[in-house]
């Protein structure tokens, strides 16, 4: 990035501050770009949206990560609360995330549940009166 574009996007972005840019992809983020990262998404997590609160563990996360070809820079980064990031880096914890989505999806009855309980609505089949069952019909 040179320097044109770097007063251009600060212009823009209509403040004083510059984008923080880490100078080498380790680099320790400064406290105030972790706020303003922060403050940019609104105080929550871009993954989950949940707000984060005070007494919450939270990351800048990178949008794209450094291996993926993203930069170590303010714009690349988002808030993300620790139990997401976990989620998302580890393949344990992405089953873990696929099994609560499964389970909210249930309970908020977007889908069915593979194994209905038999004799429900849900199973297809009922007991008429005088004991014998047969497939329901819609
Ligand atoms: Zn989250």
């Amino acid at each position: 990035m040179n320097r044109t574009d770097r007063h251009w996007r600060s212009y823009r972005m209509s403040r004083s501050v510059e984008e923080w840019v880490g100078t080498s992809d380790d680099t320790a983020l400064p406290p105030r770009v972790r706020i303003r990262v922060f403050e940019a998404h609104g105080g929550r997590c871009a993954i989950c949206t949940r707000e984060i609160g005070p007494a919450d563990q939270w990351v800048c996360d990178h949008r794209i990560a450094l291996i993926n070809g993203g930069e170590h820079r303010e714009q690349n980064l988002q808030p993300v609360c620790c139990w997401c990031d976990r989620v998302v880096k580890t393949p344990a914890d992405i089953a873990l995330k696929a099994k609560i989505d499964r389970v909210k999806a249930r309970y908020l009855g977007v889908r069915c549940a593979k194994s209905p309980m038999s004799g429900s609505r849900a199973s297809g089949w009922k007991r008429k009166l005088s004991g014998e069952v047969v497939p329901r019909r819609v």
